[in-house]
């Protein structure tokens, strides 16, 4: 039999962990990056013995691939993807390809914002369950490397839309789809429908008794369900009405009701703040639901999970004013729950780089709430034009240390300041972590010196 030929384009974890699972089954493997390695990969892939390119993509080496499994930062859009395709030759993501060697059952969350926190709730549900499960995707380690001695019952997978845009046969047992609000349009010909489309590739491969979890007051979730009724046992979540079956927040009560299943506990009795918190918990609840798992393990799963940073992260108290970082907030649509998590007056630090944001849906919040603006970015202009007219306190700075400061200036004590960005972080910063430590770190220093 010939040997396969795979090449596998990006050598991040999920490109090196396919290039190990590809070696494990068999195939003739070969990596190629544009770009320079992590030092890390560099040197698994040399004792692994998989061949590898970086700087460079070899075109005659990569179109001789039988499969090519592309990394999600690589825009379908790029002449040598497009090639490819011209060719006939199937380009797959990590996901699909891994998905093809393990007989794990699948979850897989997805949505704009609330995917990681979602995630790992339902993995820590699982856990606590005693659950033999294990957790990738966008996510942690790669799910292909996680697949070659495929250990795990359960997979938790984290779905970017960029993953599922390489998915087709992928089956997954239940499905999550908390929101879709515009973001990454830059990849999508800024065609909100294209996003949409790719959003909903997480149902393409439902069967009818499998569980579909989708929060029913997104409006694009809802413009396309009506376009396209899938058959799938669907378990909507709603803040606004009762659903059952499905999930609701009444009167601080998350409910949920899946089957012969029902939970109730206080939202006060979880660590999690927010309406957008709820969504996510009653999404956990329902997909550990239909795993099995029983009231008490959800009950105890949910008072002790603790969430990943940077997401409405304690960051500190400084004569009684609170620090916030929730530097992940890199659109608008977090920053309205962030703020509607809020219920103290906020100085907002804000700003970044821009991906095409319309502020308009902050505007009653920011009423409500926002006491004074601190922007912390490179070019400001357009916050400072929009929100100029409604608050009178509005500081412009490049320094983290700066920006925390002000806020501390400006707060009176039982007051919030609030890193909740709603743009992308790479004019100052090298990603958003080091935007939250050096947030973080600012608020300790000034916490000493106060
Ligand atoms: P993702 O992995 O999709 O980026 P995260 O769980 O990391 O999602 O959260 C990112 C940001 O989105 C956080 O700042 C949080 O405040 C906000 N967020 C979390 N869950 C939701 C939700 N269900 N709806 C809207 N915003 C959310």
């Amino acid at each position: 039999m010939v040997v396969q030929k795979i090449v596998v384009l990006g050598g991040g974890e999920s490109g090196v962990g396919a290039a190990l699972l590809a070696q494990a089954k068999g195939f003739d493997v070969f990596l190629s990056d544009k770009g320079a390695l992590a030092d890390s990969y560099r040197l698994t892939l040399q004792d692994a013995g998989i061949p590898f390119e970086e700087g460079q993509h070899t075109e005659e080496r990569i179109l001789a691939a039988s499969e090519v499994i592309k990394s999600p930062g690589i825009p379908a859009t790029v002449p040598l993807v497009q090639k490819l395709r011209a060719q006939g030759i199937s380009v797959i993501s990590e996901i699909e390809f891994a998905a093809r060697y393990t007989n794990a059952r699948l979850i897989g969350i997805t949505g704009s914002n609330g995917k990681t926190t979602t995630t790992l709730l339902i993995y820590h549900l699982l856990k606590t369950a005693g659950l033999n499960v294990g957790l990738a995707g966008n996510i942690g380690d790669s799910f292909a490397e996680q697949v070659i001695t495929d250990t795990f019952d359960y997979f938790v997978l984290e779905l970017s839309s960029f993953q599922l845009d390489d998915m087709y046969h992928t089956h997954l047992d239940v499905m999550v789809l908390l929101n879709i609000t515009p973001d990454h349009l830059d990849r999508y010909n800024y065609d909100f429908d294209q996003y949409v489309a790719s959003k909903f590739r997480i149902l393409q491969n439902a069967l009818p008794e499998d569980d579909f979890i989708y929060f029913a007051e997104s409006q694009p979730i809802m413009t396309e369900l009506a376009r396209h009724t899938p058959a799938v046992q669907a378990l909507p979540i709603s803040l606004a009405k009762t659903v059952s079956p499905g999930g609701q927040l009444i009167d601080g009560q998350l409910t949920a009701t899946n089957g012969e299943q029902s939970f109730t506990l206080a939202q006060a009795e979880t660590p999690l703040r927010g309406p957008h918190n709820a969504i996510n918990m009653l999404a956990a609840i329902l997909a550990a639901q239909s795993l099995g798992v029983s009231r008490e393990t959800i009950e105890t799963g949910l008072k002790t999970f603790q969430n990943a940073a940077h997401r409405l992260e304690p960051a500190g108290i400084i004569n009684g004013v609170q620090f916030i970082n929730d530097s992940k907030a890199t659109n608008v649509d977090s920053v309205f729950y962030a703020l509607s998590s809020m219920d103290a007056p906020v100085i907002w630090i804000a700003g970044g780089l821009d991906k095409g944001n319309d502020y308009s849906q902050l505007d009653e919040l920011v009423g409500q709430k926002v006491k004074a603006l601190i922007c912390l970015g490179v070019d400001n202009h357009k916050l400072v034009e929009y929100f100029g007219n409604t608050l009178s306190s509005i500081h412009e700075t490049r320094q983290v240390e700066d920006a925390v400061a002000q806020g501390l200036a400006w707060a009176q004590p039982g007051d919030v300041v609030l890193l909740s960005p709603a743009c992308a972080s790479f004019d100052l910063f090298k990603n958003y972590e080091d935007r939250g430590n050096q947030f973080k770190a600012a608020v300790r220093n000034l916490l000493m010196n106060a």
